[in-house]
């Protein structure tokens, strides 16, 4: 494993005595959304994952009944290279097991726990919704286009396939976004958060970091939180307890 990456350990049984391990966070030249010590950042993302990870479990179960135990059992973990760009990313390991990663910017840029619960929440959603199995079947797509091209232009055949594949992992991504921001907003309320102030951070970063360079427009995003947040309470003031995740 790379010795950059701090696991979390996020096991259910086991999250009462959850630390972070690793080596001493780093800080050398902070990406300029930076707002926060590396160590009251990773305190915080601490904190809130403890919360955010049984909630996004029990929730992913819940729909995905009959898939193999580990679709839902979400490891967390740190990426500590400080010259990253702010990044958050849903992927899976080599166990099967779904991977969320932040990296130290990430966490040094997020201001309050809400942000951070609604970003986890995001990305678990990306698993809840199972779009990082539908992108690769695009990204196929993509990639053959991408050879296609490269071939009739005269190019290296394998650079046009990478090439193609990250375009059509590209346009194939804003709509799933603007769903994981509604499974996100469930799974931060679920968690105990305010989702709306979480998804504030949309209006501060205007896309300049790596996180949201791929992602739609801000106020896309935040109409969605919004509209899906009307819609918890919504159902919540009508009896509902636990309002179904839609997206
Ligand atoms: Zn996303």
């Amino acid at each position: 494993m790379n010795s950059k990456i701090i696991a979390l350990m996020l096991l259910p049984l086991l999250v009462a005595c959850t630390e972070t391990t690793g080596p001493a966070p780093v800080q050398t030249k902070p990406a300029p959304t930076v707002t926060r010590s590396a160590q009251s950042g990773l305190a915080a993302f601490n904190r809130v994952s403890r919360r955010v990870e049984p909630v996004a479990e029990r929730s992913c179960r819940a729909i995905h009944k009959n898939a193999n135990p580990k679709f839902c059992d979400f490891v967390i973990k740190v990426h500590n290279d400080p010259k990253q760009p702010a990044n958050a990313f849903q992927s899976i390991g080599k166990d099967g097991r779904p991977v969320l990663t932040f990296n130290i910017n990430m966490i040094r840029s997020i201001q309050n726990d809400n942000e951070i619960a609604f970003i986890l929440g995001h990305e678990t959603g990306h698993q809840i919704a199972t779009h990082l199995s539908k992108t690769q079947q695009n990204q196929a797509g993509g990639a053959i286009l991408g050879g296609i091209l490269a071939a009739a232009l005269g190019g290296d055949i394998q650079s046009g396939i990478d090439l193609g594949g990250m375009v059509g992992a590209r346009s194939y991504s804003k709509g799933y976004e603007l769903q994981a921001d509604r499974i996100g907003t469930y799974i931060a309320d679920r968690a105990g958060y305010n989702p709306v102030i979480g998804a504030r951070s949309f209006n501060r970063t205007k896309g300049s970091n790596a996180f949201l360079s791929t992602h739609p427009p801000s106020q896309d995003r935040i109409d969605t939180v919004n509209a899906t947040y009307t819609q918890i309470k919504a159902a919540k003031a009508k009896g509902q307890r636990t309002p179904p995740i839609t997206w």
